[in-house]
Parts: structure tokens; C-alpha cells; sequence
């Protein structure tokens, strides 16, 4: 499949050979036909899958922190890929300006922002109507406010600047960049130039990217008809010809060049299609900091190529070598400084140690090795005394072998020579790995430079003479080894490894080379290779097994290690299970660990050893069990003969043994549980690499992965990268430890300094419960929050963490700043604390006054720097109804309020005596601390329901406990989680830009029914025996409430659309549901009805519902009700499935039915 660059090469050639006539670029109309024909259909799959979830990523944490977002586009289309981001994006924009300068593309877009449809406008929060310029963005022009084009000085400024359409046309590209970020708003920072690319380069001289990716898959696929094709061609070259007999002859030509490139598929309609391979760079103010690093940095000198071929194609902003672990503190320091990510150099071996426009720094002259004999290391190595070598990060394998070997000892290492520190860190599978375990299995310790703080960092074993001056232990020491044992390349520069080595031994190596003339023949011969020879084998021993096609013929390679300490005799070879299959060896040597490099039988014997060497190679690695299985090896045979290039071939490298002995979570390195690590190997001639030679070869690596993948007990994590075909390997890369793994990288590396190395999943952006802990001064709140994280805390089948905050705790520092007073008696002494309340109270509403989003803000503060725990309680809350108010801010969160109440008396004497309930409340309105005084509880005094209330007059903490545990505990119970899997996420329905939540499709599941109306059974907060009618309103509703009732054993009052149920009705108006107002153009109102006297007046009702979004629908019943006689205190609305982003709460409080009580089973972030 050709890519879209060599396409639009041949066109402009074509044209170029064939006419002289003059040329003419595109016309507005001809312009606009063509880029249709790029984004629609298959072309969207690249906004779907890579732009969209890209710009989500970057725009996440900008939108975390400010209230507002104005964005400047650049050439944007028909329609703005803005339209298509998460509704909670879309709603912070409230600034539009693009550049468009064809007039008919521009016009569409101004209708299309401008939509007053029924149907939700796709930027719904602008302040001033979209500014749409109709000409190009210049390294002149300025955008004033209004529609024109300003030349004062004041230019407006953006948080954010896209290009979101590629870059073409503009020049030199480093200076437009240079022209937008000096348009970005320099304060708060954090604004950002973004550009997307459709090519696999983009290279920006001197300047620093913020972050980049790449999309290498994506496809651009075009209907295989003269007319489509000649409004492509002619997008593509970017011109016509002048004279219409030449252009006629030409769009012929043209049609032959798209048909020649194009690859063909005929169903389920004839078309072409081209790879489109798409990046991403984004820019901050900071683009511009190279020199400043490169100024105290040693760089690397001359042209020093990395092995990887993938690599080599990028071109970092620079590669700089430290020579002192003082450099690499600074490279640390610098990128923190500067927002930027690193990469790191080892070996050399994967695809991400180099990344264009991001420093690399090449460790290479770390390369010191070490060895400690037992007792040498200084007394550090506590009861397990050595011998350790301490190899330094820029070694390589070789290096290693070859000076321990010299010592007569080794570490376990891989098969090459020239491979780094990559592989010990993620892993490492050698011939030793069945007797001592993997690379990561021998390390001990290591120094490593932390990229959250620059700080040296010691962990583990590290002997005296190797431990850098200024070195520290962390706190976290444990869990960095951990991660150090197969995901090390995520946590931390490393400078040096600490490993437990073992004595040198020699190895007797035997090859065997099986030809195979049929399938049938090839799974028998795997079979016996793996049931009567591999399995037999005792843990010195490990046999590797290659399938390859070779002179016209499938062949089976085997050879078998066997390592001794004791030594070989050279002359006579003893009987193994092989020989009792094969027959004699072809070839048998012993040799020492140096020389085992050259007998792999890659190197000596496949394709006439090493495929004539000059070759450049892909792997993807997946762990597999009972590779002789019928399933598994007629896979692996087909994966072979359908191989793009006669050297590609598969690694089987023998597992089990010492591999297995260790707990997958003992390491990070999860996956233990395997027979062989099978390498899916891609081989192509050097000469063609970047060339679509190379890329079939990789095309066919992630296929044969993929076919394997169901079979496999996990995938390498080692080189796996952004490429979207390494997700579903990654998902099941590191076993059970990828939560621990993510919550590890989000506290170790916060400002994702590595953000290229393998790919971890992401860490939660907030906790799953977050517990607003409200309730009058002194009546336990922080007591209680306490009690409840302990109650989590000591959960520990759950394993989860709990945290206790004070959301004024921000006030109180303010304050303190602004004042002297001394903030660490604001927190801990309640006298000192009292005296203050009056000032703290004025200075908190004079800030309010300037701020008028402060509570929105310190609640996000406080959210998001407690996304490593699984619940987070909040106290100090001063907000009334503050679900209703807060939850569209953390819609991937579950948000509750649980109001502690207590008597007067109780109050006063914890306000006395105790210090533990301070809560925050310290600054609260006099209005507040007039409550407060009252005598009754206040709780009928509030116009709103808090989630849930805790009776706390009673002294000790059982009862808070019990409540904890029979009402908190319960939103983490597995069948809610199983309960959620039954919502099937449907992307672009029903229109693009929404994810769709097929909450009704529990009911399609079987058992999903019943064990969604016994969970809305058991969750319920109210009691049954008071509640007279379950009511439900069509369509929804009616499923889940009729199982409901059924098992609650209650009338149903049924709500339907007007005209449909029999007098006497009552009726209102009610708006359409989120959904069906996103699904159609029908924008008229609906009436809806129920039965007079259905429900008798006042009766407590559970109200029923699948969803509640927008709330509109819910606002309908409970006003209904309210016809009825039947008051909102009196309703309690059960929801299946909430989407707080919608803000259905706060809608149903402003249209005062506020003091309903609303329970969720299952909240969703989505829209
Ligand atoms: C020809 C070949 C043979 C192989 N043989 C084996 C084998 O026998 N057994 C096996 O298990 N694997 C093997 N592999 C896979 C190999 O382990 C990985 O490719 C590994 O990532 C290579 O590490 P590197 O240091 O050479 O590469 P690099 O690209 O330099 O590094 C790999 C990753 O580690 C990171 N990294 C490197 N140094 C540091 C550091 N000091 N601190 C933090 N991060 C760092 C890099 O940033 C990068 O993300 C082989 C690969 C190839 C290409």
C-alpha cells in the first residue's frame, strides 16, 4: 500500500512528464471535493482513533485548570475536530478564531458552530460567536477582537493554537510555530501550539516539542471511480492545469497513478486505499529552550547511529551525552523546568530511544562494569554477600559477558551482544533463564536519577563504592525495585544496575536443522520438540526452536543449551531426548559465554547465517504455552508461510524453570507463567528500510502477533510503544501488575519526563468515590473522614486506598501568605484557629468576590492531586448541594455527600473539648454559622438532599464504621463493576463526537436484569416497607421498573407519552431526552401522562429511570408528581446509569426539586 507522500510525488511527476502548460492551484469548490475525499469514510478512522483521543490527552490537563479556553485554528475545514472532543472539553471553550482561507469551507463552518438546531451546538459554551478570518494564517497577520483582521499590537492570545490539518504550504515550518507560540497566553502557562501532520516526518529545526506521537496505521481509503479519484488527484498534487484539453488528458494519467499505487479492495465496495501515516507535535512557551541545555551539556559527537531502524528515522531535537551523573541531574532539571519529555539511549535496540524534536540523552559513556566477589562490596550487601557486578547503563550486553566472564562469573543476559540496559530493565530472556530466572530476576539494586524531582536515588543493594555522593534512599525504595525487576525503563534515569551474578559456566551447544515437507509433518515435528524434547529437559538446559523457510522449504531449527560449571568434554557429545528424535546433531561445540553469541543459530546457520548481514530487523515477543497443541502450531506454520520476505521468522526461546519460580507480582515483570517466548521477527534488506519492504515486513509482525495473542499467557512488554497495533500486546503485557504499574508512574514520573518508553496504562485522573464529608461545625466531620479511610483501608480484599482532605486548607495557606499568620497553628491549634475565624472568614469572601469560581477550583485542586487514591474524602466543604453543584467537574468519579448530623450538645462539647472537627468551616458565611447555632439539626433547613446522612451523637467510632460499612463499602462491590461491563460503549452514535452508553442493554444480557434490579434493590438508601408505588416513565424506565416492582412486590405507575393511557389523566410538557435530541432533528415537545389518582397524594415513591443525563426527563416526572400531590421529599430517583457531565442534578435543583433523593447505580464519564 503506498503511502500518500509517494503518491502525491508521482502525480506532481506525472504531470511534470506530460504537460508543459501552465498550472493553476485548486479553486475554492475543487479545493473543498478533494479534502472531502480525504476525511471521509476510512479517513475518519485517524481523527477517530488518533486526533481526537491526542488532542483529549493534551487539552485534559489545560481544562483541569482553567475555567475558561480560547482556541485559534488554523485552516479548520468544514467543521472543527474541536466538535468532536468529550462534551466536558467542549465546554470550556468559550473563545473561537479561526483562519480559513477557502471562502466555501469557511462558510460551512460558521454554520455549522452557528447551529441553533435542537441538536447540541458542537462548541456550546462560546461567549462571543466563532470568528472565522477568510484568509491564510501569515507570519504577519493579527487577530483583534471582532471579524477583521487587527494590526494593533494588542493581539489576542490562546490558550490553545491547532493546526490540525497539516502543515503544507507553509515555510520554513519552525517559524510559523515560533509566530503562534508567541500568540499563546504566557500566563497561567500552560497554553499550547498542537499540530497534526499528515506524513510520518515533521521536523522542526532548533525547536523543543512539548509531546509528540505518531499515527503510523492510519489508511485514506477512495472510492475507485473516475470522478472521486480526479478530485483526489488533484488534492493531492495540489493543482490544475490551465488548458482544459491538457487537464482532460491529464486527469487520465492521474486516475492510472492512483490505480497503479492505490491497493486495491473490491468489497464491500471498490476502492483504493493508501496508507496515511499522521503526527502529532505539540509546542509550549517553552519551544524555544534548547540552547539553554545544550550550553551545559556535553552533546554527542559525530554521527552515531542507533541500531534500530524505526529510531533512525526520527530526528530528536538533540542527543546529548553525559559524561557525570551531574548531567543527567541538569538534562532532569531542564526538562521539568521546561515541560519537556526525555528519551534515553542505551543499547539502541527499540524503536523509542530516539523521537523527533524530543532530547535524547545517550548514556553511552556510563560504561563501567564492576564485579564484587562475595564480601567485596563493602559490607552492603546485608546477608546475601555476592558476588554482585554493577554494571553502569551505557553498557552493553557484550561489554557485561565479557568482564565478569574474565572474573569467572556471569550475569543472565540475551542473546546479542550489542544490546543495553533496555533489556534488563524490561526483562530480559537468555539461555540461563530456565537456571537463574531473567535479567530483571538477578538485579538487586540501582542508582537512578528520579525524573519527578532530579534527585540521585539509591534503592536496593548498592555497594558503598558505587553509591554516588548526594545519593538518597526513597521513601517509596520497595516499589522502585519492584519496577526496576521488567518495567525499569519507566520510573527513573538509571545509571547503574546492581546484579546478583552466579558462577561463569561453558555450554555445549547442538544445532539441528529439521526440513519440513508438509503442515502436517511441521505441527508433528513442534509437537515433538515440545512434548519429548523441551519438556524434558532439566533447568540447565533450554532448547530454542526457529521456524523458517529456507532453499524453497519450510524448515524446523533447534538447538540446545546446556551450561555446566563443572566444564564439557569437547570429544563426545552425550545422548540427549533429541538425539533419540533427530538423530545426531548437525553441528555440536562447547563454548564459553563470549563465544555463545556466534553459535545462535540466526548468526550461523538460517538463510546462510545472518541473511548476508546488512538487514534491519522488528520483533514483537508473546509468551506461549503447549506450543506442540494442534491450535497453536498450525498457527504458528501458517504465520510463517505467509511471510512477506524470505528471512522473516519465529524465535521460540525455551521459559519455565527459574522464570516460573517467581510470583508474577513479586516483579514487575507479571508474566511467569509460559513455555516459550515466541519473537515474531520481521526481516528486510537495510537498503529498504523506510521503504514499504520494511513496512510489509512490520505489517506482518503485528498480524502474526495478533493471531497469536488469544492463545498467549502475555506479550514482552519490552518495545512496545505508541503504535495503536502494541495496545492490545500492552493490555497484556506485565500480568497482574498494571494498576500497581500506573500508580507507580503517576507518582514517580508526574510530569511524564519519560513519556516514550513502553506504554503503561493510565493512571486514574481521579479517584473512583470521592465523599463530600458536610455537616454543621463540631459535628465530626474530619473525625468521621478519618474512621471511614481506615474502614476502606482496612478492606484489604479490595486492596484500596483512602485519603482525608480539607478542601480550606488552600485558604488557610493563602491566608497565612497575605496575613503572617502562622498556617501550621491554622491547621493544628483550634484556639488560635477561632481567634482567626472572622478574618478568615472576610478574607475568603473578599476573594470570592474576585473569583467567583474559587470553589470549583480548589475542589479540582484538591481532586486532582489525589488521583493515586481510590476515594477521597473531602471536608471543609462550604457549598450547598455540592453534588449538584461539583459532579460535572469529576464525571469519571462517583460524587456522594454524606452529611454528618449531631445534636447541639454533641456539638458543643466536640467545639470544647476536642480538636479533631474543624472542617474547614472556619471561613463559612454568617448565614452558616447562624445555622449552626439553631437548635435542631439543620437538615430540613436545606432546599437540597445531601446523598446520604450520618447520625453522630453517639461517642466511639462503631457506629461510623458500620455505616461505612454497610453503605460506603457497597459502591465497590463486583457486581456493580460486572453490572457496568454490560454497558456497551458505542462510538459516533448516534452521531459523531458522542461515545453512546448502551445502559439498556443489561436487560439484553443474561442475568443482567436480575442482577441490576437486585442491586437497585439492595442499594437503595430509604426503607422499602414506607415506599408505596415504584413509577416509571417510557421507554427506559418502564424495563427496569417493572423487574423492580416485581421484586419489591409494589404497584407500578406507569408514565407514557400523552394520549396513550385512559382518562382522567394529568399531563405536562416534557422537553426530548438528551439522547433522542442528539439522535434527530425533531425539536418538538412531547406531553406526557399518568393516571389521576393513581398514586394517592403524599405517598413516598422510588422513581425509576435507565438514565439520568440531562435530567430533563426526571424534571417531567417529578413535576408530574407534584400535580399528583406526591412532593419532592417524597421521591426518591433511582437511576441504572448517571452521566454527571450532562449536570441532570444541578437542573433538577434549579427547577426546585432539589430535596428528591437521587441514588445512581453506575455513573459514566462519557456523554
Ligand atoms: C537483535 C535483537 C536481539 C534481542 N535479543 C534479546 C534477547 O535475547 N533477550 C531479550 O530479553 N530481549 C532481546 N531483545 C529485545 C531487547 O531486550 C529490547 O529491544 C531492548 O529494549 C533493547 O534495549 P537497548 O538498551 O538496546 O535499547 P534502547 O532503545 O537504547 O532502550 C530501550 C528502552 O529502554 C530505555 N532505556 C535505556 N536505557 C535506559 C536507562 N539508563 N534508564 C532508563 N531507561 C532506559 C530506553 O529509553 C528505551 O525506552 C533483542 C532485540 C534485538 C533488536
Amino acid at each position: 500500500m503506498a503511502n500518500i507522500d509517494s503518491v502525491k510525488q508521482a502525480l506532481r511527476q506525472r504531470a511534470t512528464e506530460t504537460s508543459s502548460s501552465p498550472r493553476q492551484p485548486l479553486s475554492d469548490t475543487q479545493y473543498s471535493a478533494g479534502f472531502d475525499t480525504l476525511v471521509r469514510g476510512s479517513g475518519w478512522m485517524t481523527y477517530e482513533e488518533f486526533i481526537i483521543p491526542q488532542l483529549s490527552q493534551l487539552l485534559a490537563p489545560l481544562s483541569n485548570s482553567r475555567i475558561h479556553i480560547s482556541v485559534l485554528e488554523i485552516g479548520p475545514g468544514p467543521k472543527s475536530v474541536l466538535g468532536y472532543l468529550p462534551i466536558r472539553l467542549r465546554r470550556k471553550i468559550s473563545r473561537y478564531v479561526a483562519f480559513e482561507p477557502n471562502g466555501l469551507l469557511a462558510a460551512n463552518l460558521e454554520e455549522w458552530l452557528c447551529s441553533t438546531s435542537e441538536m447540541e451546538s458542537p462548541l456550546p459554551c462560546l461567549e462571543s460567536p466563532p470568528d472565522i478570518h477568510r484568509i491564510p494564517f501569515d507570519l504577519n497577520n493579527h487577530t483583534g477582537s471582532g471579524t477583521g483582521i487587527s494590526t494593533s499590537d494588542a493581539d489576542e492570545k490562546y490558550d490553545i493554537i491547532l493546526f490540525c490539518h497539516s502543515m503544507y504550504g507553509m515555510k520554513p515550518k519552525h517559524k510559523f510555530i515560533e509566530r503562534a507560540r508567541k500568540m499563546l497566553v504566557e500566563r497561567p502557562e500552560g497554553g499550547m501550539v498542537v499540530v497534526f501532520h499528515r506524513d510520518g516526518a515533521l521536523h522542526f529545526d532548533g525547536l523543543l516539542c512539548h509531546r509528540t506521537a505518531s499515527f503510523p496505521t492510519g489508511v485514506v481509503r477512495v472510492a475507485n471511480d473516475n470522478e472521486v479519484l480526479d478530485r483526489f488527484a488533484a488534492f493531492m498534487a495540489g493543482f490544475v492545469m490551465q488548458e482544459v484539453e491538457e487537464q482532460k488528458a491529464l486527469r487520465v494519467e492521474w486516475r492510472k497513478v492512483c490505480r497503479a499505487l492505490g491497493h486495491r479492495e473490491e468489497a464491500p465496495l471498490d476502492h483504493l486505499s493508501f496508507s496515511l501515516p499522521n503526527v502529532m507535535a505539540a509546542f509550549t512557551q517553552h519551544a524555544t529552550a534548547l540552547p539553554e541545555l545544550m550550553a551545559q551539556m556535553p552533546l554527542l559527537k559525530g554521527n552515531k547511529t542507533v541500531k534500530n531502524r524505526e529510531a533512525r528515522l526520527h530526528h530528536p531535537a538533540s542527543v546529548v551525552r553525559p559524561t557525570k551523573v551531574r548531567h543527567v541531574q541538569q538534562c532532569v532539571l531542564w526538562a521539568l523546568k521546561h515541560g519537556a519529555g526525555l528519551t534515553v539511549v542505551g543499547g539502541g535496540h527499540s524503536g523509542h530511544c530516539l523521537w523527533s524534536n524530543v532530547v535524547a540523552v545517550d548514556m553511552g559513556a556510563f560504561n563501567r562494569v564492576r564485579i564484587f566477589t562475595a564480601g567485596a562490596d563493602g559490607g552492603d550487601s546485608g546477608s546475601d554477600s555476592g558476588p554482585f557486578v554493577v554494571a553502569e547503563a551505557g553498557c552493553k550486553t557484550g561489554d557485561i559477558v565479557s568482564k565478569t566472564m574474565a572474573a569467572g562469573v556471569i550475569v543472565p543476559l540475551g542473546a546479542r551482544p550489542s544490546v543495553g540496559a533496555g533489556l534488563w530493565l524490561q526483562g530480559g530472556i537468555g539461555h540461563l533463564a530456565r537456571l537463574h530466572g531473567l535479567t530483571c530476576d538477578a538485579i538487586v539494586g540501582a542508582v537512578v536519577v528520579s525524573v519527578d524531582s532530579s534527585q540521585l536515588l539509591c534503592v536496593g543493594r548498592v555497594p558503598s563504592q558505587c553509591q554516588p555522593a548526594g545519593a538518597v534512599r526513597p521513601e517509596n525504595e520497595a516499589d522502585l525495585l519492584w519496577a526496576m525487576k521488567g518495567a525499569g525503563s519507566n520510573f527513573g534515569i538509571v545509571v547503574s544496575v546492581t546484579f546478583k551474578a552466579y558462577a561463569a559456566p561453558t555450554y555445549s551447544i547442538r544445532n539441528w536443522v529439521v526440513p519440513l515437507s508438509n503442515d502436517l509433518e511441521a505441527r508433528l515435528k513442534l509437537s515433538e520438540f515440545d512434548n519429548l524434547v523441551a519438556m524434558k529437559l532439566p533447568r540447565n538446559c533450554s532448547a530454542d526452536a526457529y521456524l523458517y523457510w529456507d532453499a524453497g522449504q519450510l524448515r524446523l531449527g533447534a538447538t540446545m543449551f546446556e551450561s555446566s560449571t563443572t566444564g564439557f568434554t569437547t570429544a563426545m557429545p552425550t545422548a540427549t531426548p533429541a538425539n533419540a528424535i533427530w538423530g545426531p546433531e548437525d553441528s555440536f561445540k562447547v563454548v564459553d559465554s563470549v563465544d555463545l553469541f556466534e553459535t545462535e543459530m540466526y548468526m550461523s546457520v538460517m538463510h546462510g547465517g545472518h541473511g548476508g548481514g546488512k538487514t534491519s530487523s522488528f520483533k514483537r515477543c508473546l509468551f506461549l504455552k503447549r506450543i506442540g497443541a494442534a491450535n497453536l502450531a498450525d498457527r504458528l506454520v501458517a504465520a510463517v508461510k505467509v511471510r512477506p520476505s524470505p528471512l522473516c521468522y519465529l524465535h521460540l526461546l525455551q521459559g519455565g524453570g527459574a522464570v516460573g519460580d517467581v510470583a508474577a507480582d513479586a516483579t514487575a515483570f507479571g508474566c511467569r507463567d509460559w513455555d516459550f517466548a515466541c519473537v515474531v521477527t520481521g526481516i528486510w534488506s537495510r537498503d529498504q528500510d523506510g521503504a514499504e519492504a520494511a513496512r510489509a515486513a512490520v505489517r506482518w509482525v503485528y498480524n502474526v502477533a495478533a493471531d497469536l495473542l488469544p492463545f498467549s499467557s502475555g506479550a514482552y512488554g519490552a518495545d512496545l510503544g505508541p503504535d495503536p497495533r502494541d495496545t492490545a500486546l500492552a493490555a497484556k503485557a506485565f500480568g497482574p501488575n498494571r494498576p500497581r504499574l500506573a500508580r507507580l508512574k503517576h507518582s514517580s514520573d508526574p510530569r511524564s519526563v519519560l513519556a516514550y518508553a513502553c506504554p503503561l496504562p493510565g493512571a486514574p485522573m481521579a479517584p473512583k468515590l470521592i465523599i463530600l464529608v458536610t455537616g454543621e461545625i463540631g459535628a465530626g466531620k474530619d473525625y468521621c473522614a478519618e474512621v471511614w479511610v481506615s474502614v476502606f483501608t482496612a478492606c484489604t480484599h479490595k486492596s484500596l486506598t483512602a485519603r482525608a482532605v480539607s478542601i480550606s486548607d488552600a485558604t488557610k495557606g493563602e491566608y497565612a501568605a497575605a496575613t503572617d499568620a502562622d498556617m501550621n497553628r491554622l491547621l493544628w491549634d483550634r484556639d488560635y484557629k477561632e481567634q482567626h475565624r472572622p478574618a478568615l472568614t472576610a478574607f475568603y469572601q473578599g476573594q470570592l468576590r474576585q473569583r467567583p469560581r474559587l470553589p470549583e477550583e480548589h475542589f479540582q485542586n484538591v481532586v486532582h492531586s489525589a488521583v493515586d487514591v481510590d476515594v477521597l474524602l473531602i471536608t471543609g466543604m462550604r457549598d450547598e448541594a455540592p453534588v449538584a453543584a461539583l459532579s460535572h467537574l469529576v464525571p469519571d468519579s462517583r460524587l456522594l455527600e454524606v452529611r454528618v448530623e449531631a445534636s447541639e450538645v454533641a456539638r458543643r462539647v466536640r467545639r470544647g473539648y476536642h480538636g479533631g472537627d474543624d472542617g474547614g468551616d472556619d471561613y463559612k458565611d454568617s448565614k452558616d454559622n447562624k445555622d449552626s447555632k439553631s437548635h435542631n439539626p439543620n437538615l430540613m433547613a436545606l432546599d437540597y438532599r445531601p446523598c446520604l446522612v450520618f447520625d453522630n451523637n453517639t461517642t466511639g467510632n462503631e457506629a461510623a464504621k458500620r455505616f461505612a460499612e454497610h453503605y460506603l463499602l457497597p459502591f465497590f462491590h463486583e457486581d456493580l463493576q460486572r453490572l457496568a461491563n454490560m454497558v456497551r460503549a458505542v462510538p459516533c452514535f448516534p452521531r459523531p463526537g458522542i461515545e453512546f452508553r448502551h445502559v439498556l442493554n443489561i436487560s439484553q444480557q443474561p442475568g443482567g436484569l436480575g442482577l441490576c434490579t437486585s442491586m437497585l434493590q439492595a442499594q437503595f438508601t430509604g426503607d422499602w416497607a414506607e415506599v408505596g408505588v415504584v413509577v416509571c416513565c417510557e421507554a427506559g424506565g418502564f424495563v427496569y421498573a417493572s423487574a423492580l416492582a416485581l421484586r419489591v412486590d409494589m404497584p407500578l405507575a406507569l408514565i407514557r407519552e400523552a394520549g396513550k393511557l385512559p382518562p382522567p389523566t394529568i399531563s405536562i410538557v416534557k422537553p426530548q431526552s438528551h439522547i433522542s435530541s442528539s439522535a434527530s432533528n425533531d425539536s418538538r415537545e412531547k406531553r406526557i401522562e399518568m393516571e389521576r389518582d393513581i398514586i394517592p397524594r403524599g405517598t413516598p415513591v422510588v422513581v425509576v429511570d435507565d438514565v439520568l443525563a440531562t435530567g430533563e426527563t426526571l424534571c417531567a416526572v417529578l413535576q408530574l408528581l407534584d400535580e399528583a400531590g406526591i412532593g419532592p421529599e417524597d421521591v426518591s430517583i433511582m437511576a441504572v446509569a448517571e452521566f454527571p457531565v450532562h449536570r441532570g442534578r444541578e437542573l433538577l435543583r434549579r427547577r426546585g426539586f432539589g430535596r428528591a433523593n437521587i441514588q445512581s447505580l453506575l455513573v459514566f464519564g462519557g456523554a
